[in-house]
């Protein structure tokens, strides 16, 4: 039974209500009164339910498309402005017990490269990534209890932590690893982590057991129940996401949105990020042999309606997709990127040579940090370091509470602008530091609070004169 309050993932996650909502989509889809009722819904950019988003993303009337991309525009435009938060992945073990068909690290692939960081490695790699100017980064690690168990993952976010390289430091680690205990959660909560990252990959559970045939991720419960005992052990930003090409996109956004409303129906807060990866080439994996991988009209259409149901929720979107892909969907409801990333362990600090081969996917946009920067400024966006909330205890409910109130504006905004500062004072080139300066210069006038702007003007002048970490 559909119960979105029920710790089973089976009843919040329930079947036969996304085969009933995928139903109701297909038999709405050219129904302008219910399409325009639903519209008006999400102009109050409070959300909509799973059923009414999945009436819109499958509406098929041009013109009622074109008020919908348009909403998810506002809507991006109202909570997120025109910043863009940077980040950047890093891998810290190649090895996995689990045996997940789309990915190269299954640990039947053979014919790669398999390594595991210790500490001075990851250190270096740290060192590298804040020379480039991050101080955002996910770690990944693949599920093997022997190599990579818990106090590994502990020990390396202390390393990430206490490197402090010139100006540089990550201020914020947020942690991609396989599902595990509330214990295993609230050690990680303890270690300071910033959101916990779990993919669901596909919410159908049929296709899910057979893409996970071997290893404890074929546990589909257990998997998809990982956010409620992450919450339970104290973590309260969680990040959702599938792997889109797996199965039906219709029923994976209908399975993504329910999950979302189980963890508001529980836990009052809903997840603190979407991810969006696509099915992408690979070591031994061919997106071809995937049969529901997405174009990219309906890539677009995913996001748009993403950001119209869930509009406190930040969109992230990696490498994965080229830099033509990611233009198009920017707009339309991305917070988050990932810019100059390696997807290779230790491929920080020394790129890989083509032999060694440790890369979960082949990057499509390998343009580095600074051309990311300097190409997001000169598209119009502002590009940001910011980790103040996770730092300020702005975490779950008081995170939320901020960003329904629309008070964001007066963080992101200013908070944005000074770690750009820093980035540009520190990292950037001559290009990106003349492109720089006159974004700051004309958004800093649109801080909405007086205060605040003025604030944010003293404190970018002693960025200036060498002094950092500033934040609302
Ligand atoms: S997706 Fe994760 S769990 Fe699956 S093989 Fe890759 S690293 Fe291992
Ligand atoms: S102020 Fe908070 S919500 Fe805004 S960019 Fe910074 S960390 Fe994110």
């Amino acid at each position: 039974m559909y119960d979105p309050k029920s710790g089973k993932a089976e009843d919040f996650i329930n079947h036969e209500e996304i085969l009933a909502t995928l139903d109701y989509a297909a038999q709405n889809k050219h129904n302008a009164a219910l399409i325009d009722e639903i519209l008006s819904k999400a102009r109050r950019r409070k959300g909509l339910n799973h059923r009414d988003a999945a009436v819109l993303l499958d509406c098929d009337i041009p013109e009622k498309n074109t008020e919908i991309f348009s909403l998810a525009e506002q809507i991006k435009n109202d909570f997120y402005g025109n910043r863009i938060v940077l980040f950047a992945p890093l891998y810290l073990s190649n090895y996995c017990v689990n045996g997940c068909v789309y990915c190269p690290y299954h640990a039947k692939n053979k014919h790669i490269a398999r390594k595991k960081m210790t500490q001075e490695e990851i250190a270096r790699e740290v060192i590298a990534l804040q020379d480039m100017g991050h101080k955002r980064l996910a770690i990944e690690a693949g599920e093997d209890p022997v190599n990579n168990p818990i106090e590994y993952i502990l020990e390396s976010i202390k390393t990430i932590y206490g490197i402090k390289h010139k100006n540089g430091a990550i201020r914020r680690v947020n942690v991609n690893i396989a599902a595990t205990t509330v214990e295993n959660y609230r050690k990680l909560h303890e270690a300071g982590i910033g959101t916990y990252i779990l993919f669901q990959e596909t919410y159908n559970k049929e296709n899910y057991e057979n893409l996970h045939p071997t290893g404890p991720k074929h546990n589909y419960a257990y998997h998809t129940e990982a956010m409620d005992r992450a919450m339970q052990g104290g973590i309260d930003d969680v990040g959702l996401g599938v792997l889109y090409g797996l199965s039906t996109y219709r029923y994976e956004f209908a399975g993504l949105l329910m999950h979302a409303e189980h963890l508001e129906a529980v836990f009052g807060v809903g997840p603190h990020t979407i991810s969006v990866p696509r099915i992408c080439p690979a070591d031994d994996i061919d997106p071809k042999a995937f049969s529901n991988a997405i174009n990219d009209d309906i890539f677009a259409k995913l996001v748009a309606c993403i950001r119209i149901a869930v509009p406190y929720t930040g969109m992230i979107v990696s490498t994965r997709e080229s830099q033509k892909s990611r233009e198009r969907v920017l707009h339309l409801g991305i917070s988050q990127i990932s810019g100059g990333s390696r997807t290779s362990v230790g491929g920080y600090a020394e790129p890989e040579l083509p032999e060694e081969n440790s890369a979960q996917f082949d990057i499509s946009d390998t343009r580095s940090l600074d051309e990311v920067v300097r190409w997001l400024m000169q598209l119009g966006y502002t590009p940001s370091f910011c980790t103040a909330c996770y730092r300020e205890g702005r975490t779950g409910d008081r995170f939320m509470a901020l960003c329904k109130n629309m008070q964001i504006h007066n963080c992101c905004l200013p908070n944005a602008l000074m770690t750009l500062q820093e980035y540009l004072e520190d990292y950037a080139s001559e290009e990106t530091k003349k492109v720089g300066a006159a974004l700051i210069a004309k958004e800093v006038g649109q801080i909405p609070n007086e205060k605040v702007r003025r604030i944010c003007k003293e404190h970018l002048e002693l960025i200036k004169n060498n002094q950092r970490d500033f934040r609302f």
